[in-house]
């Protein structure tokens, strides 16, 4: 089996020349369902496996557009329908400079194995730009996402693709995506999800993925008779993700103590509590501001700034609990899980995509820590944009108990799938192979009743 998997990868550098994200999400979940592509022969034979790893559509488009200089600026579009054996394609929009082809494909294989662990009926895709949404005026980042949806959207549709946000497009950037699909397509109908709370969006959407990334950790915690209560916690970044994992870990009793952004990280023995979780909301989602400034208003706290060269993360190094990376893929390298484990962290529950290196992973795998991968542990927002769709065809908004109930549910069910998956496969306690075998055999089996498509 290890010919096989080591012959599928040769195969997917091949095919895939430069794209490294894309080739370590794959070579992680072909590691991990091999054994069960040998329970199941017919999946092997039925080339599932190697489908799965094709996208069925990429989409690249040129998007131009006007600075407030009068100048013409050209960035690049894309949009991956990755698989839609279970339901629509359906995975966020992510602007930022480092966005090429490899890192989408990465993000959309991850998505399908994702929404698939939901419970609910979601494909998988994923898209964005290299447009940098920082530094420019509102009327720039309008005019880039008008012009992002003029081509978009002959591509998605409510019954074909939804997409959302990620990094770098947030209420505000699904505001203008939505303003323009709208006036192009003279239909309203739920084709984005993470929409304003007035015009069809969904209670606790802005909230789900950090929320749910907490709900996860304490369904871990569970198992070993044990709470987030009173618990140390590192959470990096501090955009959409890490703001509603402070926030909810705040409602849990646990105390977090750090937060980040791509210049540096603030480290706050004190804590980080409500009203300073107020004041980074307002830095980050008005005054879009840079965090270094929470030490000017906050002095107990530290700030040190992140050298990009280097082969660590003072965040990592700082002795707790439990970690919470939510910023960006491969943002726990190697010395930095070896810095966790140090500092006694014995829970990782990831709210970003893929943030530990393969390395770090095996670490916390060895150490046997309570270790949430993040196709598993950040699924609360894709959830909640599943029943924000729902919500969108029925023409009514559920409460926000309702939503937030639903959405624990839903990471009750995920990390029961993972367990339960981890332990029929001879590793209990193994959330990666859990994750990936179960999202594996659920999308498998779609494809095998649906034919060679
Ligand atoms: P966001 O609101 O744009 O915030 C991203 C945060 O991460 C910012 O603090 C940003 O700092 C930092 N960051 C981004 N790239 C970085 C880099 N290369 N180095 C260091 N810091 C970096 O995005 P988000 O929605 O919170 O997403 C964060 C992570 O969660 C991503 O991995 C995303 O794929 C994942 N995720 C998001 C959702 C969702 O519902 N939004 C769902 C599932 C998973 P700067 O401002 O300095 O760039």
């Amino acid at each position: 089996m290890n010919t096989y998997i080591e012959g599928l990868m040769a195969d997917v550098v091949a095919r895939n020349p430069g794209e490294v994200e894309f080739h370590q999400a794959v070579r992680e979940v072909a590691e991990s369902v091999q054994i069960a592509l040998g329970r199941h022969p017919e999946l092997r034979d039925a080339k599932i496996l190697e489908r799965i790893i094709e996208p069925e559509r990429v989409v690249m488009f040129r998007v131009p557009w006007v600075d407030d200089s009068g100048e013409i600026q050209i960035n690049r579009g894309y949009r991956i329908e990755m698989n839609s054996a279970i339901g629509p394609y359906k995975g966020g929009l992510r602007f930022h400079p480092t966005v090429y082809l490899g890192l989408l494909k990465f993000l959309a294989f991850e998505q399908v194995l994702k929404n698939a662990l939901t419970t609910l009926p979601m494909g998988g895709g994923k898209g964005g730009s290299d447009f940098d949404p920082k530094g420019k005026s509102e009327g720039e980042v309008m005019r880039f996402c008008q012009s992002f949806m003029t081509e978009l959207q002959r591509h998605i549709g409510q019954f074909t693709d939804v997409p959302a946000g990620d990094i770098g497009v947030g209420g505000r950037e699904i505001g203008y995506l939505f303003g323009q699909y709208k006036r192009i397509r003279n239909e309203f109908t739920g084709v984005l999800t993470g929409k304003g709370l007035g015009w069809g969006g969904s209670l606790v959407r802005p909230e789900a993925t950090g929320y749910g990334a907490v709900y996860f950790a304490e369904e871990m915690l569970k198992t070993r008779g044990d709470s987030l209560e009173g618990k140390t916690c590192l959470v990096s970044g501090s955009g959409n993700v890490a703001q509603y994992t402070v926030e909810k870990l705040l409602h849990m009793g646990a105390k977090p103590v750090t937060v980040s952004d791509s210049g540096g990280i603030v480290h706050d023995p004190d804590g980080i509590d409500f009203e300073k979780l107020g004041w980074v909301m307002e830095l980050k989602n008005e005054r879009r501001g840079r965090i270094r400034e929470y030490v000017d208003r906050f002095p107990g706290a530290t700030f040190s700034p992140v050298d990009p060269q280097a082969d660590y993360n003072p965040l990592w190094a700082v002795a707790a609990d439990c970690a919470f990376p939510s910023a960006t893929q491969n943002e726990i390298g190697a010395k930095d899980a070896a810095n966790l484990l140090n500092g006694g962290v014995f829970v990782v529950a990831e709210g970003a995509n893929m943030p530990t290196v393969p390395d770090g992973v095996e670490q916390f795998l060895g150490a046997g820590i309570l270790y949430g991968p993040g196709k598993a542990a950040n699924a609360g927002g894709v959830a909640v944009s599943g029943l924000e769709m729902s919500q969108d065809s029925l023409h009514l908004s559920w409460p926000r108990e309702e939503v937030d109930h639903r959405l624990k549910d839903i990471m009750k069910a995920i990390h029961q799938q993972c367990r339960e998956t981890a332990e029929e496969y001879g590793d209990p306690e193994n959330y990666v192979a859990g994750a990936n075998i179960a999202g594996f055999l659920k999308v498998a089996r779609a494809m095998l009743d649906q034919g060679i498509v």
